[in-house]
């Protein structure tokens, strides 16, 4: 048997996880204060119930104290979804998953034993900055505040040019340093030097001018 999970306050990110979790074959009981919102949970739950999650009585008749995990997907109303973690702490749940909608709303979700806050906003745009980040840059070493050397990925953009044609010191005042193609590591690059999509060119520079060449150079 799978495990039991109590999904709380069925918004975007609540009702997501209930129905993924049902459907991964897991008793999922959710509860929405919004009857309309449970209505479209029935058959993505095993139960879907209509209910205030700060009235302890009432979570406590649903039987939530046996279940494994419960998250609080109440975003929006800081107050409640304290109040609501809270209690099913008290009542002993051993895993209390609540989604935080701010920085402040995190701290104290933290301090009341919260098992595990997640900021989905900022959480998935961290992840896809370097996703998009890494989409060029391989490699990152930082050498001041200022300054860092990189790796990056050339493009189709200039691929077949020479270093001297992309001229990515005078445009953006940065330097290639080595250039690495296959297995071989071309440590002096000279400006007659072509560049070929897919090579690895180890750029050093300003922090903004390499962040220009990445996003316009290349
Ligand atoms: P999302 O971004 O995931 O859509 P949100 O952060 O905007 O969600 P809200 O819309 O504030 O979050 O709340 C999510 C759900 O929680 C709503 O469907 C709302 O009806 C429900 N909710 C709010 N307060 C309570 C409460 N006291 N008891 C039960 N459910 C509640």
């Amino acid at each position: 048997m799978g495990k039991q999970f109590a999904v709380i306050g069925l918004g975007r990110f609540g009702s997501n996880v209930c129905k993924e979790l049902y459907q991964l074959g897991h008793e999922v009981l959710a509860i929405d204060a919004n009857e309309n919102i449970v209505d479209r949970l029935k058959h993505h739950s095993s139960h879907a119930v209509v209910a205030n999650a700060t009235d302890e009585a009432i979570l406590k008749s649903l039987g939530l104290r046996n279940f494994d995990y419960a998250i609080i997907a109440i975003g929006e109303h800081i107050q409640p979804s304290i109040l609501c973690t809270l209690i099913l702490k008290e009542m002993g749940i051993k895993q209390v998953w609540v989604k935080a909608q701010n920085t402040q709303h995190h701290k104290v979700l933290e301090k009341i034993g919260a098992d595990r806050i997640i900021q989905p906003e900022k959480e998935m745009g961290m992840r896809i900055a370097h996703q998009l980040d890494s989409e060029k840059i391989i490699d990152y070493i930082e050498l001041s505040k200022e300054y860092s050397i990189v790796e990056v990925v050339a493009t189709a953009k200039i691929s077949n040019r020479t270093l001297v044609e992309v001229d990515v010191r005078k445009r953006f005042g940065c330097t290639v340093l080595a250039v690495k193609r296959d297995e071989q590591v071309n440590i002096s690059p000279l400006p007659n030097d072509f560049i070929y999509e897919g090579d690895i060119l180890v750029v050093m520079g300003h922090k903004n001018d390499i962040k220009r060449f990445e996003n316009k150079g290349m």
